[in-house]
């Protein structure tokens, strides 16, 4: 039988496939809008898809297991030695060899109430204690996270921008907590959601990893660089905790199309600043539509929202669909008033709107 903490896991729930819904309300796949997994609505950039066309050929070979081209595409883009990058099969994977590397049975894991989904999972997995804070205003107190770290504490799982709330924490915050947690907790800043932070507004992970030898910066290319479908992340720590986790990783975690398509994608700066005008535009779209419907939302740094209806959100999730949106539900990050809508294109944005103030007028 599974470890105790694993039963008593429950499977992380993806968006609903947009196939599934078609055939479920017999909808037009074509007709169906999903904002359901924070994805990037502007589809892969034409600089990505030419360089995974050249990869193709060489599909025969197993991918360069130590990722040297990415590594040094980031170090070129990031400033940092290659023996500080750990790659993954998406953040995910990051997490999970974090996870496998450092926790165990006896150990305590601390993350935030309302944090991602995956933090529980790698942490239970391996059979360690998940310490829950309770958040302060569906972000994370981080004070109240720094006196929940006890002698057995090992890993502190922390988010900014946290999803599913989009939340954020501010740079003086973050020291102060980095001052109170002992040398002995690894502390793993997820900065997922990051790329979409207005630039001199964020607090950026990378400028603390000389300072804090215990601090680990997770990254993905999923959200801004819009790979999501090829699975790619990283993590920027000090040198020997890469080489721990390198001990843990399985060979060739990142596929050969996943390592071409971010060489790629980290040189496409217009991608990127397009990728970020559009969540700019369609955050504020999706603020005002949400007003004009009088329903609160909780203001946001990454490429979503969530949005309070003041009831049970489940009917209203189920109305969406009916109407082809697809959006997330959230209660189980016990926040079953709250549907997380991801920034989609406009026209896409426009959709959920009606759909919502048609359903709500039901
Ligand atoms: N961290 C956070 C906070 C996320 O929301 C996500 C994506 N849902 C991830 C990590 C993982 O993303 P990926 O595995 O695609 O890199």
């Amino acid at each position: 039988l599974a470890l105790p903490g694993v039963q008593k896991l429950s499977p992380y729930v993806p968006g609903k496939p947009v196939e599934e819904l078609a055939r479920e309300f017999g909808l037009d796949p074509a007709s169906i809008v999903k904002l359901a997994s924070n994805e990037n609505p502007l589809g892969p950039a034409p600089s990505v898809l030419q360089a995974v066309q050249r990869a193709l050929p060489e599909l025969t070979r197993y991918p360069d297991g130590n990722g040297f081209t990415l590594k040094q595409a980031l170090s070129e883009r990031f400033g940092f030695e290659l023996s500080r990058i750990t790659l993954g099969n998406g953040s995910n994977d990051v997490l999970e060899l974090i996870g496998r590397a450092f926790a165990m049975p006896g150990v305590e894991v601390v993350f935030s109430q309302h944090a991602f989904a995956v933090y529980p999972i790698v942490t239970q997995a391996v059979g360690a204690t998940a310490v829950q804070v309770p958040a302060r205003n569906w972000g994370h107190d981080l004070p109240a996270m720094a006196a929940a770290i006890t002698p057995a504490t090992r890993l502190v799982f922390i988010a900014n921008p946290n999803n599913p709330t989009g939340t954020w924490f501010e740079r003086a915050e973050f020291e102060a907590f980095m001052a109170s947690v002992p040398e002995h907790v690894l502390v793993v800043l997820d900065e997922a959601y990051t790329e979409y932070v207005e630039p001199g507004e964020a607090l950026n992970g990378f400028d603390y990893i000389e300072r804090y030898p215990n601090l680990i910066v997770c990254r993905t290319l999923s959200k801004a660089y819009g790979l999501a479908a090829l699975r790619v992340g990283y993590c920027i720590s000090h040198p020997q905790v890469a080489d721990v986790l390198n001990r843990v990783r399985q060979p060739f975690n990142v596929n050969s199309l996943a390592l071409a398509a971010s060489v790629a994608a980290l040189a496409d700066e217009s991608y990127l600043a397009e990728s970020r005008q559009l969540n700019r535009d369609g955050m504020r779209q999706l603020e005002q539509g949400l007003n004009e419907l009088g329903l609160q939302w909780i203001p946001s740094r990454g490429n979503f929202i969530a949005v309070d209806l003041g009831r049970d959100a489940g009917p209203v999730y189920q109305g969406l669909l009916r109407a082809g949106v697809i959006v997330r539900p959230v209660a189980g990050y016990e926040m079953p008033n709250h549907l997380r809508v991801s920034i989609g294109l406009r026209e896409e944005n426009q959709r959920f709107l009606e759909a919502l103030a048609g359903v709500l007028a039901q």
